[in-house]
């Protein structure tokens, strides 16, 4: 009988070999287990830590009326929907999550997936196939690239945030009557830059190609609605397809998409992540509900303002120091934001680990990006803000952080 060669192959793989080497000498920086709320201060491994490493951008994940959403579900509709949305697992908090959803974006009809990343794999492989082409942002989300293979359509990219590429790239011909789908964020993750969305969604309605735009990371902080960057470049309309996830600033779990009632129509029928999959746990669905009714509110245009004050300081708190932060994005009417995320370059993979176990050990939990989540020689050190963060907490973390990188520069 002959052997498989399966897991053998396994042992030469270079990520493998790079997680087991730092798991030997400083620690990983990944699967650290948290014991307490997602909150500014986090008990993780026994010890206070000042939590710069969630997307909890509006400080909601222990808000009251966010609790109490989860709980009200979780009292009426018991811990599980045990089925598909097609079948036995749509409640009534999913229709009326999905009305405010679509009412708060304007939008004809929206529909919700179990989790963010289901979201873009099943919309992506349902809009669009072979003999389409669709067009990503080398930078995209590792959901967004997964959706594109799925979907059998002529995969290209082109260079992050470089809409003159991108306009190469639509120039290019495409043979029968194939569509053509440009896929970007609205803000990156990992280095907290803004795409220039009022030029991506130009170039796109000049070579006749529709838009779609993941809102994952600016979803409840962008725009005067709050619905992300396509509203705040105003060119939200002119947005085929809205993606966002509900596991960021909503501080729950799933994601939507927003958009006309012929697309969600067609994802109801078509999209297998929506279809084959059981839906939302009631908790998670009724805590989306209160998350998002608060984010339309006052109070979440509070809480999206704080969100960037605190990351102006803790941005400007660390450039002060000297550190090489990522750099502030333009704004459609001229002028440049900040963003929840704020980057801290460190270059060698190694380097920032060492530096993420030092300030682990001080009491800062940051995340640690390395290739392949970023380009190789340009790992960094992600930081995000949360609305709730204190002054007092982010000067501690922006003295411990600028002492740590400094020091490992010497
Ligand atoms: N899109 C982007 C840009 C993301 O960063 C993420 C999550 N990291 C997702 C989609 C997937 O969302 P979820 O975590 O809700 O599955």
């Amino acid at each position: 009988m002959a052997e498989s060669n399966l897991i053998q192959r396994l042992s030469g793989d270079e990520r493998i070999e790079l997680f087991r080497a730092v798991r030997e000498s400083v620690g990983i920086p990944y699967f650290r287990v948290m014991e307490s709320a997602t909150a500014p201060i986090v008990q993780v491994e026994g010890a206070d830590k000042i939590m710069l490493g969630s997307n909890n951008y509006l400080g909601l994940a222990d808000h009251p009326a966010i609790r109490k959403g989860a709980q009200d579900a979780l009292d009426r509709f018991g811990a599980a929907v045990t089925g598909s949305r097609l079948l036995n697992g749509t409640i009534d908090l999913h229709l009326e999550l999905e009305a405010e959803i679509a009412a708060w974006h304007d939008t004809e009809d929206a529909i919700v997936f179990t989790t963010g990343y289901q979201t873009n794999l099943g919309t992506i492989s349902a809009v669009v196939g072979p003999g389409d082409r669709v067009v990503v942002d080398a930078a995209a989300h590792a959901s967004i690239r997964d959706g594109c293979s799925l979907s059998g359509a002529d995969v290209r990219r082109f260079a992050h945030n470089d809409v003159a590429e991108l306009e190469k790239v639509l120039q290019e011909p495409l043979d029968g009557d194939g569509a053509v789908l440009v896929i970007v964020d609205g803000l990156y993750s990992m280095e907290g830059d803004l795409a220039p969305l009022g030029a991506i969604s130009a170039v796109c309605q000049r070579h006749g190609a529709a838009l779609m735009v993941d809102e994952a990371h600016s979803l409840g902080v962008f725009g005067a609605r709050r619905t992300g960057v396509a509203e705040l470049f105003g060119i939200d309309t002119a947005t085929d397809i809205r993606m966002a996830s509900l596991s960021k600033s909503p501080s729950s779990t799933g994601g939507f998409i927003a958009g006309s009632r012929d697309l969600l129509d067609s994802l109801r029928v078509n999209a297998s992540a929506f279809l084959f999959t059981t839906s939302g746990v009631p908790a998670a669905i009724g805590a989306s509900l209160a998350a998002v009714r608060l984010i339309r509110s006052e109070e979440g245009a509070q809480r999206a303002q704080r969100a960037l004050d605190n990351a102006a300081m803790l941005r400007n708190g660390l450039a002060h120091s000297g550190l090489d932060v990522s750099a502030l994005s333009p704004l459609p009417a001229g002028g440049e934001t900040v963003t929840p995320i704020v980057a801290v370059h460190i270059g060698d993979d190694l380097a920032a680990m060492d530096m993420w176990r030092q300030l682990f050990d001080r009491g800062v939990f940051t995340s640690a990006a390395l290739y392949p989540a970023v380009p190789r020689s340009g790992a960094l050190l992600r930081l995000c803000v949360m609305a709730s963060h204190t002054d007092a907490q982010l000067n501690r973390a922006i003295e411990v952080i600028a002492e740590t990188v400094t020091q490992a520069a010497a």
